[in-house]
């Protein structure tokens, strides 16, 4: 028997109720039981991204959803700022120049947030030559970095340009007011906090955000907004969906409504400081300076191999983390605390990281690591 323990920063584990609701019997998505599931799916999300705007359901990854936001707002030739401070920022980079886009990119050191004021200062040195969207991430799973949406909304909201938001690890973990900060796009995913099997995207575009739409000429079809919208509006889809996903995310989002954002968001705030004082008390570091409360990036020790490390803990031990990804390969180690995670899987997770790292030549005392966590998580 070898348990496996999946902690990686997305696709997550998936709690026993949303494995079950994913089995639901198949039902048609022309039909009623599909509608009802449909809508209740839409109003969970509206709640997480706190949002009134109306949303675009998708049957792809993350990576489908930012593709199809490209396309359907902007045009080849058109201009847009694109914070890249990771991976994820490179990718936002890497879709506009495929649609033709001419990138202004805003290059952030990897491990920092951007800040807001660069932000500000770009659109203000592009003025007169339109920058029609500005393209960001909430947390940048690659670094552990939250950025500073509201900042950023700030800044953007008086301008021509739109926001638009890639929460896809963030969203239902970290504190995110779509509206109130004057998101005008956020684009999500459903296999990361919101704890459903990879599998469906989903984008809220604001009025603002609207009316590039029907002037975009980007090619599309299977990924078209319009007509999107317009089958939304009666609670379907334009193709078959994936229907199972749509049961499970459904149950994923009732879970959250009970168990209350605000209260969620205060679990993955209290597990990332205790897996900060955990890392801090090994002796090791977290890699960002702006982290995140749904994945801690650690710094994986000079003389050790990260990817060696992250390879034992995973056939050695059953423990599946992210590794580092682009300049970070190797270097770092990334847990995912996030979405269907609790005290007890950090404690399992740190417990298992001291292991690995005795068993791969560190020094360090076993358990030093796991009191510091369990300092802060007793008695909640
Ligand atoms: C996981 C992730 C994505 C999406 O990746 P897919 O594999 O396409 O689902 C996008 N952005 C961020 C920040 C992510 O963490």
């Amino acid at each position: 028997m070898k348990k496996r323990y999946l902690y990686a920063p997305g696709p997550t584990t998936i709690p026993e109720r949303v494995l079950a609701a994913t089995a639901h019997p198949l039902v048609h998505h022309r039909f009623e039981d599909f509608a009802r599931v449909y809508e209740s799916v839409v109003n969970g999300l509206k709640m997480v991204m706190q949002t009134q705007n109306d949303i675009i359901m998708l049957t792809g990854s993350g990576t489908a959803g930012m593709e199809a936001t490209v396309a359907n707002l902007l045009s080849p030739g058109d201009r847009a700022l694109v914070v890249r401070g990771g991976h994820f920022g490179e990718r936002w980079s890497s879709i506009c120049r495929a649609y033709g886009v001419s990138v202004k990119p805003i290059d952030v050191e990897w491990g920092r947030a951007v800040n807001p004021k660069l932000v500000e200062q770009r659109l203000k040195e592009a003025e007169g030559s339109e920058i029609k969207a500005v393209f960001t991430t909430l947390v940048e799973t690659s670094t552990g970095v939250v950025n500073d949406t509201e900042g950023i909304g700030a800044v953007v909201r008086d301008s021509n340009a739109v926001l638009v938001v890639d929460t896809v690890a963030g969203l239902g973990g970290e504190n995110y007011l779509a509206d109130e900060w004057g998101v005008d796009v956020t684009v999500g995913a459903c296999q990361k906090c919101l704890m459903t099997p990879p599998g469906l995207s989903f984008i809220s575009l604001s009025e603002k955000a609207w009316k590039l739409v029907p002037n975009s000429k980007s090619p599309r079809y299977y990924f078209d907004f319009t007509t999107a919208r317009e089958k939304g509006a009666a609670n379907g889809t334009l193709f078959t969906p994936a229907i199972g996903l749509f049961f499970g995310l459904a149950e994923a989002l009732k879970m959250i409504e009970e168990e209350g954002l605000e209260h969620v968001y205060r679990r993955h705030e209290l597990l990332a400081r205790a897996c900060r004082a955990a890392v801090q008390a090994m002796g090791l570091q977290i890699f960002p300076l702006n982290p995140a409360n749904v994945l801690s990036a650690i710094s994986v020790p000079d003389k050790i191999d990260g990817v060696e490390l992250s390879k034992h803990l995973r056939d050695h031990y059953g423990i599946t983390f992210g590794g580092g990804q682009g300049q970070l390969k190797g270097k770092v180690l990334r847990i995912g605390h996030m979405g269907y995670f609790d005290k007890f899987d950090l404690i399992t997770s740190i417990a298992a990281l001291e292991m690995a790292l005795r068993d791969k030549g560190f020094i360090l005392d076993l358990s030093v690591g796991v009191r510091a966590a369990q300092e802060i998580l007793i008695g909640e």
